[in-house]
């Protein structure tokens, strides 16, 4: 399965699908309207202000349930391993069952921070969720904060709706990946500038210390 197509969704289109908006002025539902202008108070409406990172715009891409098991960056409680792959949901490893339900978390809105995201930086993170149309929405009540956290953890935070808990395990988890893959080729693939002699980092197109573009084919 292939699930790197992009997601492209026109806030403009028309009908008005239905995304769960309102009328910024009258809160009129905005669903199946033929036109930008609400028919309750005649507010001429603005998609690109009224459509915001929090509104579900699609589905998920992922339940969880697929199979084989997308990589999702999980690991087997038992073993370590990791699970992508599995041919039905157990450890492709060791065999040990893993329950979804239990994976998931039980809120409607779980949270996205720094120890989810591993080596990825948030904000690399929240960049994707917007790209990806996840919704999402940045965690500033520091009262929750310090009910969850404890008062000495008041780095930002975002959170999701639960029905995106896997998709956002996945961009993660592509992130994670991409990181390495970056790190990997800046090692293998060193290359000499033509013009000043300067080694340069595989996943530099430039080279660091004249500008000169990498020369194609060029050592
Ligand atoms: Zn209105
Ligand atoms: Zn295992
Ligand atoms: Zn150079």
């Amino acid at each position: 399965m292939v699930y790197n197509d992009s997601v492209e969704i026109d806030v403009w289109q028309l009908p008005i699908p239905d995304w769960g908006l309102g009328c910024p002025k009258c809160r009129y539902l905005l669903r199946g309207l033929p036109s930008h202008r609400c028919p309750e108070c005649g507010t001429k409406l603005n998609m690109s202000e009224i459509v915001k990172p929090w509104h579900r715009l699609r589905a998920p891409r992922f339940t969880g349930e697929e199979l084989p098991f997308p990589d999702f960056g999980l690991q087997c409680a038992n073993c370590g391993r990791p699970l992508v792959g599995a041919r039905k949901h157990a450890c492709p490893s060791c065999d040990t069952p893993f329950d979804l339900q239990a994976i998931r978390p039980w809120r409607k809105w779980f949270v996205i921070d720094g120890e989810m995201c591993g080596r990825v930086p948030l904000p690399i993170i929240e960049v994707k969720l917007g790209m990806e149309l996840v919704p999402y929405m940045q965690q500033k009540d520091k009262v929750l904060r310090e009910i969850y956290m404890g008062p000495r953890m008041l780095g930002s935070r975002l959170v999701a709706p639960n029905e995106f808990f896997f998709e956002v395990l996945w961009l993660i988890r592509r992130a994670e990946l991409e990181i390495e893959d970056g790190r990997a080729r800046a090692e293998t693939d060193r290359w000499a500038c033509a013009q000043c002699g300067e080694e340069n980092p595989g996943n530099f197109e430039v080279c660091w210390s004249c500008q000169a573009a990498r020369m194609a084919g060029g050592e």
